[in-house]
């Protein structure tokens, strides 16, 4: 099953709960508009090489289309749909009025100059200048993407259409019209809503976290979960993880400094005040697999899609799966999660914080203001506690797993719309 069905499946059985016309069913099911843009990009040496982006503009019932955009060699149209899908039932959730919208580029950054990247970057705003706009599409960052390639994406839209636009996009840098507080943004929404949960559920800290990714939301929600008393015990990157196996966790601020120093997370063994090389800890590092599978109180995924499935979801022993990346959990392995007892919060409740400030940010600019970062805190506070309240009693109330009250939720706030028209 690819990703995009799989994304469906769990529309069809919210559905099941819902009175919603089949036509209307049908309208979620189908992006608005897939673009494919392919074009050439000369690189330092002087060869040109063809590159392929997409921008999927999948629902705008709620308001303009908003989602990231992911540089990834292995970005493609079903992944990019899949992406918009889930920005469209997210921002329902968060009760936001965007609709939902995702891009990519297929390539890998890691191999571009800064210049190719900018260039890169450039090329392809400029081809998609007729179709983005404060009022139409706003992109936002995404895997490989950050605030400097927001300014980048913001700076030519601007230039070519004349006019100074800093609502094109969110996830600027704050010097240029971004908000206080968007970068930490999706790792402090998972943390206040993963407060909650715990209040609902009575557990009592410490728990115990493994966080598979360590870029901006793995490595910010690792490092708030560990100022507020959570032990987090094995991290890791695309090149593997460091695990902590007498469970006290790592200093995630010292970690994080030192990946940020080295690169990578493998000599970032860092307990208390000392880091230490992992390779002195032979059982210390670990594979993303056995992350995955460690007898955790919760395990978070934080980097791609599709990572808990079938064949691996048997032998996961967190007690709750908390889902800060995009689609870390297949639909098979859902059913089987559901039936082991293990809570899964959806990503698209719990990976909501990002959005919500971003929605922050081009209401700032719409309106020519700069709030304080107490604002901004305060504002996604009460928007991840309202919306992780109504999912809760829609789960409650339906004796439904959180995934499935999440979409009733959204279900609900897109049927609405239909009344209207
Ligand atoms: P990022 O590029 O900053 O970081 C990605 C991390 O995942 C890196 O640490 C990378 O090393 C790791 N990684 C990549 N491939 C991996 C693999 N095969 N196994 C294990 N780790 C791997 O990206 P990000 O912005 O942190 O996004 C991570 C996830 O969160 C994505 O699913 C994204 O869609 C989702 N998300 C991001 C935002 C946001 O505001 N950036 C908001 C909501 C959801």
């Amino acid at each position: 099953m690819n990703t995009f069905d799989s994304a469906l499946l769990r529309l069809k059985q919210a559905a099941k709960y819902e009175k919603i016309p089949n036509w209307f069913l049908r309208q979620l099911s189908i992006p608005e508009r897939t673009i494919q843009l392919n074009f050439a990009l000369k690189k330092d040496s002087g060869d040109m090489e063809i590159i392929s982006g997409y921008r999927v503009q999948y629902n705008n019932l709620l308001g303009p289309f908003k989602g990231g955009l992911r540089f990834h060699p292995e970005v493609n149209m079903d992944e990019v749909k899949s992406l918009g899908f889930w920005m469209m039932i997210k921002n329902a959730i968060a009760d936001i009025p965007f609709g939902g919208g995702k891009g990519g580029i297929e390539i890998d950054p890691k191999k571009l100059s800064e210049k190719e990247l900018e260039k890169l970057t450039r090329q392809f705003t400029k081809e998609l200048v007729p179709n983005i706009g404060p009022f139409m599409d706003v992109p936002a960052p995404d895997v490989n993407t950050n605030s400097k390639i927001m300014d980048w994406i913001e700076n030519e839209y601007s230039r070519i259409v004349g006019k100074e636009t800093k609502a094109v996009v969110t996830g600027k840098s704050v010097g240029n019209g971004g908000s206080k507080g968007r970068e930490v943004a999706t790792g402090m929404g998972g943390f206040l809503c993963l407060e909650q949960l715990i209040k609902k559920l009575g557990l009592k800290k410490p728990l115990t976290v493994a966080v598979q990714g360590f870029g901006n939301v793995g490595s910010n929600f690792a490092r708030i979960i560990f100022k507020n008393g959570y032990n987090v015990v094995a991290v890791s990157d695309v090149k593997g993880g460091i695990y902590d196996n007498r469970k006290s966790g790592f200093n995630i601020d010292l970690v994080k400094s030192c990946k940020e120093e080295k690169g990578f997370l493998s000599g970032c063994y860092c307990i208390g005040s000392v880091c230490d090389m992992a390779n002195k800890y032979e059982d210390g590092i670990i594979s993303n697999e056995q992350l995955l599978e460690l007898p955790v109180d919760i395990l978070v995924p934080a980097a791609l899609e599709n990572v808990i499935t079938k064949k691996n979801a048997r032998n996961i022993k967190a007690k709750i799966v908390f889902e800060m990346a995009n689609g870390p959990t297949t639909y098979e392995a859902d059913g089987i999660l559901d039936k082991k007892g293990i809570i899964v919060v959806p990503d698209v409740l719990a990976n909501s914080g990002g959005v919500t400030v971003s929605y922050f940010e081009w209401l700032q600019n719409m309106n020519n203001e700069s709030w304080s970062l107490e604002k901004v805190n305060q504002n996604l506070k009460s928007k991840m506690e309202n919306a992780f309240e109504e999912v809760w009693e829609i789960h409650q109330d339906k004796k439904v797993n959180l995934r499935t009250a999440a979409y009733i939720l959204a279900l609900q706030r897109l049927s609405q719309k239909i009344n209207l028209e």
